[in-house]
């Protein structure tokens, strides 16, 4: 039976042909799986939350959809530190802090930074109202 040869050699292409498609929808799966499974071990961005900008262009966090640990070195004392997933959302969505500014200072340097602005501030304030004892 001659004629069967054809018809089985076109099976056969086309079998291929699914097989390859298939393992091409399969490896699109699995990227898309791959990402899932990587945005579900982080904090997720929720862009409705973040400060409007007016910059053309969208910082990292905000392209990839999650936080990233940030290392960086204190800018006063150079200590190392991470800038947590957990810190970065707090800043950028509770906090309204600006999309493209991130954390340079560790935790103690912040701190003493706050307590000398607030001295400053109640020096200032003080310094006020002694003017206004002694106008009195
Ligand atoms: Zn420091």
């Amino acid at each position: 039976m001659k004629q069967q040869r054809p018809p089985i050699l076109e099976h056969r292409r086309v079998k291929r042909g699914v097989m390859a498609s298939e393992s091409a929808r399969e490896r699109e799966r699995e990227r898309t799986r791959a990402h899932m499974l990587a945005a579900k071990k982080h904090v997720l961005v929720n862009p409705n939350n973040l400060l409007p900008t007016n910059s053309v262009g969208k910082p990292d966090f905000v392209k990839r959809g999650y936080y990233l640990d940030r290392p960086f070195n204190c800018k006063s004392c150079g200590v190392a530190q991470v800038w947590t997933e957990t810190q970065q959302k707090w800043w950028y969505e509770s906090a309204k802090g600006d999309v493209w500014t991130i954390a340079v200072l560790c935790r103690p340097c912040r701190k003493r930074e706050q307590d000398r602005r607030n001295a400053a501030r109640d020096v200032h304030f003080a310094g006020i109202a002694d003017k206004g004892k002694n106008a009195a």
